[in-house]
């Protein structure tokens, strides 16, 4: 277990929490890693002990599951299930992503929508925690049937969406395209152009720049940070990453402006190696332009390879940054990344690395930034986007992208300097969980028993 510290008590209110949802692994998972860190706040702060803060975070404050029918290309009836779970809003309007993966259960989006409580804290935003999403796999499908899923699933959700409600964005499956699609479907079914209900649009209709480059942007702001603390320099270092969507090419994007070498990136089907340096431009045209397979990047690369199958963690490097998926990256994997001389990883997808593999990478010095401190970059401009739609502004790529930098430096020493004051040094879950905890938890208490 990553912090297998816990007090009587806390351990009490984990076990309940387990037996009340039961089967809910992944939710079981994420709640273990926060609690696991709580001992020493409750000590601190008796005060959240008496308000049963911890009992009442646990807790969403309303899950919605719903039907989504729509018909394909073909006039098939498909059936999906639509999530969201709106699961704290102390500190502001709900707010996080949505998913459209065949993987997605209610579990999935449980541990996605805690996290987001306390990354969204962790941003010093006015933004409360949720996530949504749907068991749909959008692979293969026409730009025709995304619009009809769309905004089947957007039919429904809508009557709980709100810009001081719940503004939702992307996530796994979801882009420009998709919260477009909705946006659209909200516009028509309200008759009100709230620009501030959803984030991630496209530019044209209320977006905000630097958001799509966001997630991975910020990442590499976090790991340059780290890397600062260590006395350590990006320039030069050997980076590998998992994934090749949205936040995996953007943070190659922005360590090569850095000038950091990445060597491979990967996709369900395999990982691609690029001994020279991964071609920006070639990835971007076969994912983005393309929407195609990986694989495909070898015919602009020949002297590339891609390894089907393959474990990209077993590649030598400085550092890693799992940009993937939940659970990707486990205990053997880290020995494996130790072993090469790996100095630093950071998380921009949620959850990739197991308890067992964050426990390797604390043991053994590796610099650890956790997905809800790493990837906030891009929730934090979703909402500086909401704060452009509330002022009926636009502002420059520049402008937005300062303020990124700034809050995701800000993140950083906020997880350090919580870490180092509960005796944690250099342990940045520590630092995430106790300090994101804490501003909910004050919020929760003033707000009264609600
Ligand atoms: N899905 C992203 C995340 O995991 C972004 C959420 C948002 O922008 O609301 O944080």
């Amino acid at each position: 277990m990553m912090t297998p510290h816990m007090t009587d008590r806390i351990e009490g209110i984990y076990l309940d929490a387990v037996r009340r949802n039961g089967g809910e692994l992944e939710f079981h998972q994420a709640v273990r890693e926060v609690l696991g860190c709580l001992g020493p706040v409750l000590v601190k702060h008796p005060e959240f002990g008496k308000h049963k803060i911890i009992e009442r975070i646990l807790e969403p404050e309303r899950q919605i599951i719903f039907r989504v029918p729509w018909q394909d290309d073909k006039g098939e009836i498909h059936i999906n299930r639509g999530f969201r779970v709106e699961f704290n809003s102390a500190l502001g309007p709900y707010k996080g992503g949505l998913r459209f993966h065949p993987s997605v259960t209610l579990s999935i989006i449980k541990f996605l929508g805690f996290e987001q409580i306390f990354k969204n804290a962790l941003t010093g935003l006015p933004i409360g925690g949720a996530k949504g999403g749907a068991d749909f796999d959008p692979k293969g499908r026409s730009e025709a049937e995304m619009m009809r899923f769309c905004q089947s699933f957007m039919t429904e959700l809508y009557r709980y969406l709100g810009e001081y409600t719940d503004v939702p964005a992307g996530d796994i499956g979801v882009g420009t395209r998709e919260i477009n699609f909705m946006f659209g479907q909200y516009k028509r079914i309200t008759n009100r152009y709230e620009s501030g209900v959803v984030t991630g649009k496209s530019l044209n209709i209320g977006g905000a720049p630097v958001r799509t480059e966001s997630t991975g942007y910020g990442l590499v702001y976090f790991l340059e940070r780290m890397l600062q603390v260590k006395k350590e320099a990006l320039e030069g270092k050997v980076c590998i990453l998992s994934g090749a969507g949205n936040v995996a090419i953007h943070a190659i994007e922005k360590l090569q402006q850095l000038g950091a070498k990445v060597i491979a990136c990967s996709d369900s089907g395999g990982y691609l190696y690029d001994e020279n340096g991964i071609d920006l431009e070639a990835l971007k045209y076969v994912k983005l332009a393309q929407r195609a397979r990986l694989q495909a990047y070898l015919r602009h690369r020949p002297e590339a390879s891609f390894v089907a199958g393959g474990n990209i963690w077993s590649i030598p490097c400085q550092i890693a940054l799992p940009c993937a998926t939940e659970n990707e990256l486990n205990g053997k994997d880290a020995e494996i990344l130790v072993q090469n001389g790996c100095i630093a990883v950071a998380e921009g997808a949620n959850m990739p690395t197991t308890p067992e593999g964050a426990q390797v990478f604390l043991e053994a010095g590796v610099s650890f930034g956790p997905g809800k401190a790493a990837n906030a970059g891009g929730v934090a401009t979703s909402a500086l986007e909401m704060q452009q739609n509330a002022s009926r502004d636009s502002w420059s790529f520049e402008h937005t992208e300062t303020r990124l930098q700034e809050i995701m430096v800000g993140i950083h020493d906020l997880c350090y300097e919580t870490a180092e004051e509960f005796g944690k040094k250099g342990n940045y879950v520590a630092g995430a969980n106790i300090a994101g905890f804490i501003k909910v938890a004050r919020a929760m208490v003033e707000l009264g028993l609600v």
